[in-house]
């Protein structure tokens, strides 16, 4: 049902798949890197030989995305950290077409002091930089909706558009958080809010650019803009949600981020497969 979480890669990216298998999942995230720091070793020829032997043993993993660095915002308006993040953006790209992973998930970024318009200009020039910077790749960078906590864009469906267009390239692709959308203010809570959301989303993105999901419940009320997960089911979304996610998506590859401890990758996992009817 291509469903997973974000699995450590704590001791080796290889790591990954031993949580995955304990889990029996079909997909999962990662961080091929540590996400709170600029810098990072290039994968090594070990590193990635030990990946791709891992992915051999585990063929019953079908996708898996990387998540970029929070350290990442393309829409500064300080050229240094602009030129850092694209930078960072770009070794991303390079690390996941060198491990096999499809995807990467990135926030759009935040406008700081700039209008939302002139960030999504500058993001926008980022990614093309990107994209040409690994031209001889097919990697996606998935933009993710954001809950617009603070001055980040892509709070509405609209922003992630805008972006695409100025890019042009079909290397962009989008990332469905279910809490952000909620927190952003798209109701997604009974079936006919749901189908109005989703039919929103594919008038203005399309369905057809929906390449990875993230499914958590929210703690922060609806259209509140905080960009709190809570374990599914036990938050402001409810549980209907989910099982209308498992249901609409079976083949895009789905991953919780909650809070791992306590076991609680296993119950949201369990509870998912049954929300789809296993
Ligand atoms: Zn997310
Ligand atoms: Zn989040």
């Amino acid at each position: 049902m291509m469903l997973g979480v974000h699995c450590s890669v704590s001791g080796g990216l290889e790591h990954a798949f031993e949580e995955a298998a304990l889990l029996n999942l079909d997909v999962f995230q990662v961080f091929t890197r540590n996400q709170r720091q600029w810098k990072a070793k290039p994968i090594s020829a070990d590193e990635k030989a030990a990946f791709a032997n891992a992915w051999k043993a585990h063929p019953e993993v079908k996708a898996i995305f990387a998540h970029a660095s929070y350290l990442i915002n393309l829409a500064s308006a300080d050229k240094a950290l602009q030129d850092k993040s694209i930078a960072g953006i770009t070794e991303e790209v390079q690390r996941c077409h060198e491990l096999g992973i499809f995807g990467a998930v990135l926030h759009p970024g935040a406008a700081g002091e700039a209008t939302e318009e002139e960030a999504m200009n500058r993001i926008a020039e980022g990614l093309k930089q990107a994209l040409a910077n690994t031209a001889g790749s097919n990697v996606k960078i998935l933009l993710e909706n954001t809950a617009g906590q603070g001055s980040h864009v892509g709070y509405k469906f609209e922003h992630i558009r805008y972006i695409m267009d100025l890019v042009g390239s079909d290397r962009i692709g989008t990332c469905f958080d279910t809490c952000h959308a909620f927190a952003a203010g798209y109701d997604i809570r009974t079936e006919h809010e749901f189908d109005m959301v989703w039919e929103q989303f594919d008038h203005i993105i399309g369905l057809k650019h929906l390449k990875a999901i993230h499914l958590n419940d929210s703690k922060g009320d609806f259209a509140s803009r905080l960009d709190r997960h809570e374990h599914i089911g036990q938050g402001k979304i409810g549980a209907k949600a989910f099982e209308l996610m498992m249901k609409k998506f079976p083949h895009i590859p789905k991953c919780i981020e909650t809070d791992a401890e306590n076991n609680m990758d296993e119950v949201n996992i369990k509870l998912l497969r049954q929300l789809a009817g296993e």
